[in-house]
């Protein structure tokens, strides 16, 4: 078996941080005298929060492992060669209605504002996406100058759908065939790799159509970027005496190497049970990053390709999200693909339906608890992975008050946790 490495034996974005989190093999491995109560699978915001909350809240021991180099999942980012930070798993926002949810996070964070908008490349305009009046406008040449003349115009586009079952429906049925050609189709099939016919209606139902003139993406009340970036911020979380981090460690290679008494698993579920009733689809993307010579390349951070005959779905520009000030920029184009990391859930009945015999296997294997957007297998924002995690944490601490911990050091080693070998 590989040697378990220690923290400080990789090159890691943590190591500015506390000595404390390194965790040494000495330490660990001849005599296991390294037991946690905890060890968590994942660094992203699902594995990161609750091993804060427990280290913190509830003085527990948590080691963390992570197969990949770092800390913070797909929210991880970092500065490239040229020294602009850029997010390796394409364009992070956050953006959330949920006070607890700042609350929390911005005890590791502070905030810069940033509110998100995307154009459209379409008949060789940029054009605002989710559309709205402007969108109309520019497209069809108009005047529209109310929201009344706006949803009079796309009723008139509108066509009528009698059960509404797919993404193409509920588009369709909202502005009709045109727009739905135009904006949606094409980009929908390059990211999800079907048509949209074949889609449950929410991967659609995500992308609003307006008629003002707001053309902001998303519109929570709170929309702000972590000021110095998102690693730092996990690094904050992350920095606890109580935590360990193993980083280019998967979970297999750990297991039996070290004593816990409660696994909290971040990875994807199926994985876990082996694929036993066979793989959890997940879309992948592949990213291309460049750095340009130029202080900046496109109008806002991101601008979608919905062009079926253009490869990628779309280019992200960070600086836009950053704030940084910089002579050179740096883009990254995304090309949607089966393979790789696992990413987006499949959002189709059949697979929702795998999923829930997944799920009813875990209810039944002690000692363990699933979590966050593999985990789940659902299609979840960063905030709301925070909020599962933060409601994981209250159970936890419930059952602690009420003299039941999930990680009683009673409780026999997780039977399934060695499932996978
Ligand atoms: C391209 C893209 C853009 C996104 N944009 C946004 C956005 O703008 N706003 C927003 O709110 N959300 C966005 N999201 C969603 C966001 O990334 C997720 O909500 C969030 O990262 C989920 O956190 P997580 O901890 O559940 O999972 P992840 O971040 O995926 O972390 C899981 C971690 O577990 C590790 N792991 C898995 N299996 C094992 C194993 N066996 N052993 C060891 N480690 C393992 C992985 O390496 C990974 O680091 C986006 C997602 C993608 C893919």
């Amino acid at each position: 078996m590989r040697d378990i490495r220690a923290l400080d034996d990789v090159s890691s974005p943590l190591s500015g941080g506390s000595s404390s989190q390194t965790l040494n093999l000495k330490e660990l491995k001849p005599n296991r005298a390294a037991s946690f109560d905890y060890l968590v699978v994942g660094a992203g915001f699902a594995g990161s929060v609750i091993a804060e909350r427990l280290a913190a809240g509830l003085n527990k021991r948590v080691l963390v492992v992570d197969r990949r180099p770092h800390i913070g999942g797909n929210a991880y980012d970092f500065y490239d060669d040229a020294g602009v930070l850029i997010h390796r798993y394409g364009p992070h926002i956050f953006h959330t209605n949920s006070r607890r949810i700042v609350d929390y996070l911005s005890r590791f964070t502070q905030w810069r504002s940033y509110e998100h908008r995307v154009l459209a490349q379409v008949d060789e305009q940029l054009l605002p996406i989710p559309i709205n009046r402007t969108t109309l406008n520019k497209l069809y040449e108009l005047n529209l100058a109310s929201d009344a003349e706006a949803a009079e115009f796309l009723s008139s586009k509108a066509e009528p759908v009698q059960d509404i079952k797919t993404s193409e429906d509920v588009v369709i049925s909202q502005i009709g065939r045109e727009l739905y050609q135009k904006f949606f189709c094409g980009y929908t099939r390059k990211q999800w790799g079907l048509d949209p016919s074949q889609l449950d209606r929410m991967v659609t139902s995500r992308v609003p159509t307006r008629t003002n003139t707001d053309d902001r993406y998303f519109n929570d009340t709170f929309q702000q970027m972590p000021k110095h970036g998102y690693t730092r911020m996990f690094e904050a979380m992350l920095n606890h005496p109580n935590i360990k981090i193993m980083l280019n460690t998967d979970y297999c290679e750990i297991r039996d190497e070290v004593a816990f008494d409660h696994l909290i698993y971040c990875g994807p579920i199926d994985e876990f049970f082996d694929y036993r009733f066979g793989k959890l689809p997940y879309r992948s993307l592949k990213f291309e990053h460049r750095t340009l010579d130029q202080e900046h390349f496109q109008p806002v951070a991101v601008v979608n390709y919905p062009d079926e005959s253009v490869p990628y779905t779309r280019i992200s520009e960070y600086k836009h999200l950053t704030g940084q000030v910089h002579r050179k920029t740096s883009i990254s184009y995304e090309f949607p693909s089966d393979d790789g990391d696992p990413y987006y859930p499949v959002p189709r009945p059949q697979n929702a339906e795998l999923y829930r015999r997944y799920q009813t296997l875990a209810d039944t294997v002690a000692n363990v608890t699933f979590l966050g957007r593999l985990g789940t297998y659902k299609y979840y924002n960063m905030d709301q992975v925070v909020g599962q995690a933060l409601a994981l944490y209250k159970r936890i601490e419930e059952r602690t008050d009420a003299g039941t911990a999930v990680g009683d050091t009673t409780a026999p080693r997780p039977s399934t946790a060695r499932q996978g070998s």
